[in-house]
């Protein structure tokens, strides 16, 4: 086992991986940029090294100064977390280059699930479904409109680099496809350094549910059930829940093992997500990440499985601790993203935190890097803090939310949290009634 990790992340994933470090007799090196020398995370490390300046691209996407903390502290291996260079299959071969294990798949595996083209293009071949579309980039606007035709409108353009739900643009007649075609190509050249695009069919009412897998250098693999992330913000999730209300046992337990098999069949080594859209009872991939999502502790909740801990183990070449069957899912649980935003316009919220009082009790856990007195800064993303739920069923877990959410205090600054306890008070949301569009139609609907 590792005797030191360097944590090459901010925030509440860092406290995350410090806890599974510390827990396992690890011990920690947080690197942190000078707007984050008080982190929590930063705080608790056995170790810290400053490695840049605010801007992400000096700091947490610093690769040379990263290894160099690595170096100097001699650190054995480094978790990504999610995020920054979490998904960055440089960042990993680099590593390996300095005798460093990367806490994450191979960098072969990064790359090929980065493009979502050639992702498409393998998970198909594993038999896994994925949405009608181009056979990979389209190159000329004659070629688009066959294609959008065939599938029928509406369709989608993505980025075949795009993340973060940016670089997609939905088409709903053939006089806009060219026009989507150039500005996604533009866009995306300008924020992923790469314009190939590709067409899918745009789908209408799907949920977005993915399922979890971990898989470690033996070829075990292992899945670990469904999330269900369909309520979402400009394609960003807002919040999540296990299992999703839209399946049953049976097709849980079919789909998890198609994924199971396909990612086998890949050879695939760590933990990772593959996504769905699901409608009218079929699933249909969209892409896999390569990396811990911000969703994982609602899996966690209910298999009792610690994902930090078998990414760590894993990457030591120990085998997983457990097999498919050991896998057993019990009660339901739910996450809400809380961010440092207005919880209806959305407007960023930085600033000092005030009194600060986190709910507690049974079945309740709180991931979050942040207290009284603490400086959100305005440098990186909006989210502070994750509640999560777990009850033995829906409806336990809905109430025990409510009670949380209602205990919940986070002064001197706005939250969404206003927004999840609306939302979790709707009766579509109680009946476990939504598609991906619902939430921009209830905010839309708000005005
Ligand atoms: P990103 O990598 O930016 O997260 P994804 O491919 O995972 O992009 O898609 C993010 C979200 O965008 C999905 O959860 C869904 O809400 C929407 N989306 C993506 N592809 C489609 C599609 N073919 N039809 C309808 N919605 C889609």
């Amino acid at each position: 086992m590792f005797d030191k990790v360097l944590i090459a992340n901010r925030g509440e994933i860092a406290l995350r991986i410090h806890r599974a470090c510390q827990e396992m007799g690890i011990a920690t090196v947080a690197v942190h940029s000078t707007a984050d020398e008080d982190a929590m995370h930063v705080r608790l490390a056995n170790e810290s090294v400053c490695i840049g300046p605010p801007a992400s691209k000096d700091s947490y996407l610093n690769i040379p100064a990263i290894i160099a903390a690595a170096e100097i502290t001699g650190a054995d291996a480094i978790h990504p977390g999610y995020g920054f260079l979490s998904e960055n299959d440089k960042f990993s071969e680099i590593i390996a280059e300095h005798n460093i294990e990367f806490i994450g798949p191979s960098a072969d595996h990064i790359r090929l699930m980065g493009d979502k083209i050639s992702a498409k293009e393998t998970v198909k071949k594993l038999g896994i479904p994925v949405v009608p579309g181009s056979d990979g980039e389209v190159h000329e606007i004659k070629e688009a409109i066959k294609i959008a035709k065939s599938i029928g409108f509406p369709v989608i353009v993505k980025a075949a680099s795009g993340g973060g739900g940016r670089g997609m643009k939905v088409v709903h007649s053939q006089n806009e496809l060219e026009n989507a075609i150039m500005s996604c190509k533009k866009e995306a050249g300008v924020s992923f350094g790469d314009d190939a695009v590709y067409l899918e069919k745009y789908l209408t009412l799907p949920r977005h549910i993915e399922f979890q897998i971990i898989a470690d250098k033996h070829g075990n693999v292992c899945h670990l059930g469904e999330r269900d992330c369909s309520l979402q913000r400009r394609h960003q999730k807002v919040l999540e829940e296990a299992p999703s209300p839209a399946l049953n046992e049976e097709e849980q337990a079919r789909m998890g093992e198609v994924v199971r098999k396909a990612i086998q069949g890949l050879g695939y080594v760590g933990a990772g997500t593959i996504e769905f859209l699901y409608e009218n009872g079929e699933f249909f991939f969209i892409e896999m990440n390569t990396r811990l999502q911000v969703e994982h502790p609602i899996t966690e909740m209910i298999t009792g499985i610690d994902l930090v801990r078998e990414q760590i183990r894993v990457a030591a070449g120990m085998p997983l601790s457990f097999s498919q069957e050991d896998v057993k899912f019990s009660g339901h649980a739910i996450e809400c993203r809380i961010n440092a935003e207005d919880p209806f316009t959305f407007m960023p919220s930085p600033g000092r935190i005030g009194d600060y009082h986190t709910p507690g009790g049974l079945g309740v856990r709180v991931d979050s890097g942040i207290y009284s007195g603490y400086n959100i800064p305005p440098y990186y993303d909006s989210m502070i803090a994750k509640l999560i739920v777990h009850g033995k069923t829906r409806n336990e877990c809905l109430m025990r939310l409510r009670r949380a959410l209602g205990e919940y205090v986070i002064d001197g600054i706005k939250t969404t949290i206003p927004l999840h306890q609306a939302l979790i008070r709707e009766t579509d949301f109680i009946n476990g009634a939504y598609d991906i569009h619902w939430l921009e139609n209830y905010l839309n609907n708000l005005d």
